[in-house]
């Protein structure tokens, strides 16, 4: 089988081999969330994608640079350069400062990432602590001629790139051909902000002074300039929904490209969406769920992360509350499993080898372009097969465990408190079937579930004790 990383580019729609630019370190930069809100589900499957493929150069043996930004400025809630700043929206909406809610979403946003065992990005950054990197860059732009000034701001002229849009594979013509009122001045509907003025007679709550007067930066400029800033001017893999690709991602390579002369970055990966009810989860719908509802409703924040894993990353993924369930009572299984063999391992499982055919299998499907639903079923054939001991099972799953992220190693049952009365219960049920009274135990058992307690009967004559809702 071979077995070496390949990756699907978006860039060239093809499936390449990956080969590091610098032999040291693997850099990416993945586009972060806007934090004028919550993240819901559907953006956090776009991080959990990312998450793997750190997770996947990992098991290749690459140490990974990793450089996520947060948009806290910019981001208008039209692509076409109109409308309101979302932070400026979201302000209103909390009635708290711009620079507040940032910071609230932000830790919010830190908090569903540690929840779902997302690792922490080596570098992250934040547009407004980058607005003199963001000026230069525009500086530059405007003095190799690709910029030109409204009475609402700076744009970037598109036309002045024969090459613009090779990533989305954009229909200029029938852009131009098409053009709407709501251009406004712009040249080309194309063209895109690279710096808007504060309105007149209106003091914005984040606002900055620049050569060409008081404003804030366009969206696209602050992924450019902080890119280019911790990764340097072409780095591997450039990662975000696929949503970014035909306005923000297209936008970013305009400006490197005339900035620099390079596309950016050498791969460009983008996860597809999760759906619910057969569209996009999003916030302007209104159609989405958070994790911290997920949680409310009982699941565990990594039942989520398997349920992503079950899904490849190209593929859209549905969101039903079935398929939930279905994927907290797999990683429950999973980890029950795993729980029994560590605890029956004999003292010299220490030196227990993985199976070697399974981490080949395993391997070839994350480096068939992170293919997590078959690596997933690998594990399953591991978990699954009676010829393996346990305590080699339980070696192969610690080995695969780093590029899954589900703690299945690390998991221990809760510790219930079982009140006095139904463990005297137990015991006197436990005895009735050791007498063989099975009307005496079956009464007993319902004794103990009208308590809100079940008994499960484990190989050996022993038995657990659970919460009925468990
Ligand atoms: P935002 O905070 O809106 O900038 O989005 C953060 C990330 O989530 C971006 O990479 C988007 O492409 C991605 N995203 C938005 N909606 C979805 C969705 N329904 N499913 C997957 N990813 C999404
Ligand atoms: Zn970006």
């Amino acid at each position: 089988m071979p077995s070496s990383l390949h990756l699907y580019d978006t860039f060239t729609r093809s499936l390449r081999p990956f080969k590091a630019l610098n032999e040291k370190e693997v850099g990416i930069y993945a586009c972060g969330p806007t934090v004028y809100d919550f993240a819901h589900i559907g953006n956090l499957r776009t991080y959990l994608f990312e998450d793997g493929l750190r997770r996947v150069l990992e098991w290749n043996g690459y140490t990974v640079r990793f450089v996520m930004n947060i948009t806290d400025v910019g981001h208008l809630t039209s692509d076409g350069d109109t409308g309101e700043d979302k932070m400026e929206k979201g302000a209103k909406r909390t009635g708290k400062s711009a620079w507040d809610i940032a910071e609230e979403y932000t830790q919010a946003f830190k908090k569903d990432l540690s929840d779902l065992r997302i690792e922490d990005p080596t570098l992250w950054c934040k547009a407004t602590d980058h607005i003199a990197e963001q000026i230069e860059f525009i500086k530059d732009l405007e003095e190799l001629g690709y910029v030109y000034q409204t009475a609402d701001g700076l744009y970037f002229d598109t036309s002045r790139q024969p090459q613009y849009g090779e990533l989305a594979r954009l229909d200029k013509e029938g852009l131009e051909a098409g053009k709407r009122v709501e251009q406004g001045e712009k040249r080309h509907p194309t063209d895109f902000a690279l710096w808007k003025f504060s309105p007149n007679g209106e003091k914005r709550q984040m606002e900055w002074n620049s050569p060409w007067g008081v404003g804030f930066p366009g969206w696209h400029i602050e992924c450019s300039a902080m890119a280019q800033k911790y990764l340097g001017n072409l780095f591997d893999i450039h990662c975000g929904g696929e949503d970014h690709i035909p306005v923000h991602h297209t936008n970013e390579i305009a400006q490197t490209e005339a900035r620099c002369g390079t596309r950016l970055a050498n791969f460009w990966l983008h996860g597809h969406f999760l759906q619910i009810n057969q569209s996009k989860m999003s916030k302007s719908t209104g159609a989405f769920l958070r994790l911290q509802t997920l949680k409310d409703e009982g699941y565990d924040p990594l039942a989520y992360r398997y349920l992503c894993l079950t899904a490849h990353y190209r593929s859209n993924l549905s969101f039903t509350w079935e398929a939930l369930d279905a994927a907290q009572t797999a990683l429950q299984r999973l980890r029950e499993s795993v729980y029994r063999w560590r605890n029956a391992l004999p003292s010299d499982a220490i030196d227990t080898q993985p199976d070697s055919a399974s981490l080949t299998a395993f391997t070839h499907y994350l480096n068939d372009d992170l293919n997590f639903p078959q690596a997933l079923a690998v594990l399953w054939g591991v978990v699954r097969n009676e010829d393996l001991s346990p305590a080699i099972r339980y070696a192969t799953l610690k080995h695969i465990e780093p590029a899954l992220g589900l703690e299945l190693t690390t998991w221990t049952p809760p510790v219930i408190d079982i009140p006095e009365n139904v463990a005297a219960l137990a015991q006197a049920r436990q005895a009735a079937r050791a007498a063989k009274q099975w009307a005496e135990s079956d009464r007993l058992r319902s004794e103990i579930e009208t308590l809100g307690f079940k008994v499960e009967d484990v190989a050996g004559g022993t038995f657990n004790l659970k919460p009925v809702a468990s």
